[in-house]
């Protein structure tokens, strides 16, 4: 792909990144849709800018119902057209008929075998008609998010365009730009729930502890994606 990867100004807005990324793609692009705070911002900064955004999710068959009624909200709200993903059936039946239905708990590998038949497969096929794609990923999320770029190249994506447009904004800034706007939020987050993935990965933390230390809370920090956004 001969895209030029756009610099940035310390201080752009994410409707700036979004466009430039946008722009940079030349191509469809659409939001990686797991209803969180920032994904719900993500769908309001563009509503708003105007901008050519389509939406997809992936539906793992172990989702909170919380978050599908997010995901009604934001139809109801926006009028969105969302191009939802599973999971290929004969995987998912050959894991819980091998491993019953909690493997991804026992080790390391189990759980990556979950998140690649449940999340990494239906994203590869998500991705196919794309030239380029959102995500709501910031720095400070984690400890393997601190060298994420605004907009950068997606090697592992077939050489796409991945824009991060909310890439400097803080928990608090997202907080309260979801609360100004009163946009549609999970319930869960009012319950201590402070990052949302599958059910049984997913609890609410304590306070001072980190917002993603409820998802695989019985992993090493270092271990804590799910193979979404390798890098
Ligand atoms: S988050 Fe948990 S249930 Fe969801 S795909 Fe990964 S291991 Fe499986």
């Amino acid at each position: 792909m001969s895209t030029t990867i756009p610099n940035r100004a310390p201080d752009t807005s994410p409707a700036e990144i979004l466009k430039a990324g946008i722009e940079a793609a030349q191509g469809p692009v659409s939001l990686a849709c797991s209803f969180s705070l920032e994904d719900v911002a993500i769908i309001d900064i563009a509503s708003k800018a105007g901008l050519n955004l389509g939406v997809f999710a992936i539906d793992t068959g172990r989702l909170h119902e919380e978050t599908y009624e997010v995901a009604e909200a934001l139809l109801e709200r926006y009028r969105l057209k969302i191009d939802w993903y599973f999971p290929r059936h004969e995987d998912v039946e050959r894991v819980e008929c091998e491993k019953g239905l909690f493997s991804f708990r026992e080790s390391l590998e189990n759980r990556h075998e979950c998140c690649r038949i449940r999340k990494v497969e239906p994203l590869s096929r998500a991705l196919k008609p794309l030239q380029g794609w959102v995500t709501g990923m910031r720095r400070e999320q984690s400890v393997t998010r601190g060298d994420l770029k605004a907009i950068e190249r997606d090697e592992l994506n077939g050489g796409i365009i991945k824009i991060n447009p909310l890439i400097d904004w803080s928990e608090s800034r997202v907080d309260e730009y979801v609360r100004e706007h009163n946009l549609p939020i999970n319930r869960l987050f009012t319950q201590g729930f402070r990052s949302i993935g599958c059910a049984p990965c997913t609890r609410a933390v304590q306070p001072g502890e980190d917002a993603r230390a409820g998802r695989w809370w019985w992993e090493n920090p270092e271990h804590k994606e799910c193979g979404l956004h390798r890098r």
